[in-house]
């Protein structure tokens, strides 16, 4: 059939190194990037997404449009699929899982609750149980997040410190994930790579964040709340941009050791691990807003707020040293040169007659 000719032309591997990945979330901001890089590289990727409606679908669309033109099929379906991801396993021996599908937000959990166990807990467990009986195993890299560290306030943060006090529903299934992710080593010999992903901002983002909504409201006139916590000053952000972020994922797939399968005892234990991809350098909210502002040439209407928003943490710092070392991870982009790429993609996307959703 067409459909499983196109899913193997799409993970066909193309350079020596062998390497076919499942891309989960392929059509999300992160999941995107990602594939493009891959495939440009010359690896197998085949994508999977099930274009939910958190927001503006239309952009997803677009973005599988550009993934079509780099080679990528992505098929329409969701992680909780058991019969269609066994499926995707029998038309393709996948080497590599990159698994960055997951219901994201911090806001939203408390409107959805039961998304988040669906995508970010259920659906993680279903993936891994179809990977576990897959032959060849896979090696998984997927997307935990730097809310895990919630209200632990010593930064900056490293991967030994404190998870145990999640600030949202959103941080608590991230962290559940880990905890999953462990499990599935240790007993089924899954090699897994986490990566606590800091704040990541460029083009094709998300419009539920907060550099991307500001340049939308920046640029309609509206006016941009900008929460300060009432007794603990500034909140900050370690914003990574998306292009460091993608050498991250790749360098965690060309690190990853291969599934043991054997739940560690006869083969030697399989890999886990788990790294901060930050960019060492948190700037203040406030600070974001007069670079946005200078990138559109437009005032903004500040609405400062002193009050602690549920959800939201303080203050977020990755301390990258682990990643430096083990993954070679060097970000190099700061927060004025990545949002002049995104202002630059943002007022060309936006003027071909697409309207800022929100
Ligand atoms: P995104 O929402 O743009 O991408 C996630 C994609 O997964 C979406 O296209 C969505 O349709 C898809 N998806 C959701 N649930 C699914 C399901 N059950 N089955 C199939 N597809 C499903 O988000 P993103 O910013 O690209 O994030 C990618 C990953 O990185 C997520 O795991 C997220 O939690 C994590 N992360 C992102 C950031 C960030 O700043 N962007 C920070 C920390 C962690």
């Amino acid at each position: 059939p067409s459909w499983e000719k196109r899913v193997r032309s799409s993970a066909r591997v193309r350079s020596r190194n062998g390497i076919s990945v499942l891309v989960t979330g392929a059509a999300g901001f992160v999941g995107t990037h990602v594939s493009v890089a891959l495939k440009r590289r010359g690896d197998g990727v085949l994508g999977l997404d099930n274009f939910n409606n958190y927001y503006d679908q239309s952009l997803k669309r677009a973005r599988q449009a550009l993934l079509e033109r780099t080679g990528v099929f992505v098929v329409e379906g969701d992680i909780n699929d058991s019969a269609l991801l066994k499926k995707l396993f029998e038309v393709v021996p996948f080497t590599h899982v990159m698994h960055l599908a997951a219901q994201a937000g911090v806001r939203y959990a408390m409107e959805n609750p039961s998304s988040y166990v669906h995508s970010n807990i259920a659906g993680l467990v279903n993936l891994l149980e179809v990977c576990k009986s897959a032959n060849p195993q896979p090696s998984i890299v997927w997307a935990s997040s730097s809310s895990v560290y919630g209200l632990n306030t010593k930064v900056p943060f490293s991967e030994k410190d404190r998870t145990d006090q999640p600030a949202s529903l959103y941080a608590a299934t991230k962290k559940a994930g880990e905890e999953i992710a462990h499990t599935y080593n240790h007993i089924y010999g899954l090699s897994l790579t986490g990566l606590r992903f800091f704040t990541v901002y460029g083009p094709w983002g998300r419009p539920d964040m907060a550099y991307f909504f500001f340049t939308r409201d920046i640029l309609k006139g509206k006016s941009i709340p900008i929460f300060e916590g009432a007794d603990h000053g500034t909140v900050a952000r370690d914003f990574t941009y998306i292009d460091d972020i993608v050498k991250g994922c790749l360098a965690a797939l060309d690190t990853a050791e291969k599934s043991t399968g054997s739940g560690g005892k006869k083969k030697g234990p399989a890999q886990l691990r788990v790294f901060n991809l930050g960019n060492t350098s948190p700037v203040p909210v406030s600070d974001l807003v007069s670079i946005l502002e200078k990138l559109l040439k437009v005032k903004a209407k500040r609405n400062i707020m002193k009050l602690p928003r549920n959800g939201d943490v303080q203050f977020t710092h990755a301390n990258i040293s682990l990643a430096q070392r083990e993954l070679g991870y060097k970000p190099t982009t700061d927060l004025q040169t990545g949002l002049k790429k995104f202002v630059r993609w943002y007022l060309n996307y936006y003027s071909q007659g697409k309207k800022a959703a929100g």
